[in-house]
């Protein structure tokens, strides 16, 4: 039994879900104990149990501690149930933070999966349904896993009752890891702004200020349908395609936040990776290191990339990934917004 501390480093959610997918993948069960002490809410949070029973159902885990509020988690996982699987997340807990803690593990079983996840699709604080189709779904084509997603309905924080669908199919020859050292020339940018049942003008003068600090023209801003009863909520964001890369940075309207705010909020983070030249942004860089340790592992190959800002995030995953796989993790500096990581085997 590996003793996982929920507390250290960053400290977050994010240490319980890489716990239970690296315990789903490698069979070693795993107590998490002082979950998200330091929290103001500590323990297991709504959306957090989703994960633990959507990993249960999926590993035919024996569990205890899976209640809310809970900080002392025991996961004993079993056989892998790949196959048809829902999970309603319920209230506007995340989707994609459920189906990302269940992916390494069906994207390695013995057959596909195909999944229904309903609940918050473009959530704060977590990769929406647009950021993992575009940026991370992407990479995990080239280690060789093909994941369709479809977004059947939007789900915004607080209302939640959106609805995504995805197929998973195992790699046929295993995972391949490969280096992602640079972003490759710019393919295109563009903005949009979602609203549901904001109004349009909301949009269009948020939409209006990035393109005025971006020099975009009116093809690339972009108010795409969307169906007014799966509201209130409104998602503003900025795609930058590149050969090797895509970069989706979303900023969400709030109540009493302005257009003006949302649109700055937005335009630091797209300014503060285009100062950079490490090829994965902030969040793209903590979400690819799971399936590329994994990738390594099963290659016995090593893999690097490169990325603009190393956060905590990043730090406290790679920590949890080296208790549970032989992978050695190492971040460094390149220059001012470049970082290395390399993963290579490891004993
Ligand atoms: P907490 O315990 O702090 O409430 P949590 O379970 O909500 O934690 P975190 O541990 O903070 O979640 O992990 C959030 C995950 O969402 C991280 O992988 C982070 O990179 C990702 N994330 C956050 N914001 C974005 C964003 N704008 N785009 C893409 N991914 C994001």
């Amino acid at each position: 039994m590996l003793t996982i501390d929920g507390s250290t480093g960053e400290g977050g959610g994010q240490i319980l879900r890489t716990s239970l997918s690296l315990s789903m993948v490698t069979g070693q069960p795993v107590t998490i104990e002082r979950i998200r002490a330091r929290r103001p809410k500590p323990g297991l949070m709504r959306q957090h149990l989703a994960c633990v029973l959507a990993a249960q159902a999926v590993s035919g885990a024996q569990v205890s501690g899976a209640e809310l509020g809970s900080q002392t988690l025991v996961f004993e996982p079993g056989a892998l149930r790949p196959g048809e699987h829902s999970f309603a997340i319920g209230s506007a807990g995340s989707c994609l933070l459920v189906l990302q803690t269940v992916l390494p593990a069906l994207m390695l079983a013995d057959a596909p999966s195909r999944l229904t996840l309903s609940g918050g699709t473009h959530n704060p604080l977590a990769p929406n349904f647009h950021f993992i189709e575009r940026s991370f779904l992407p990479l995990l084509a080239r280690l060789g896993v093909k994941v369709g997603a479809s977004l059947r309905r939007h789900g915004f924080y607080p209302a939640g009752g959106g609805e995504l669908w995805a197929s998973i199919e195992p790699p046929a020859g295993g995972l391949r890891p490969f280096d992602l050292l640079e972003r490759g020339a710019q393919v295109e940018s563009f903005a949009e702004s979602l609203v549901a049942a904001v109004p349009r003008r909301v949009a269009e003068r948020e939409l209006a200020l990035i393109g005025e600090a971006m020099g975009w023209s009116p093809e690339q801003l972009r108010v795409p349908n969307v169906r007014q009863n799966e509201g209130p909520g409104n998602a503003l964001m900025a795609t930058l395609a590149h050969e090797h890369v895509t970069e989706v940075f979303t900023s969400f309207g709030e109540k009493s936040v302005s257009s003006e705010q949302v649109a700055k909020r937005l335009l630091s983070e797209v300014r503060a990776y285009q100062s950079g030249t490490g090829a994965v942004g902030a969040h793209l860089a903590d979400q690819l290191a799971l399936p590329a340790a994994l990738a390594v592992q099963h290659s016995g190959r090593a893999m690097v990339y490169t990325c603009s800002e190393v956060t905590e995030h990043l730090r406290t995953n790679l920590a949890v990934i080296e208790r549970f796989l032989p992978v050695r993790a190492e971040l460094s500096q390149q220059g001012a917004r470049r970082w290395c990581v390399r993963l290579s085997p490891g004993l």
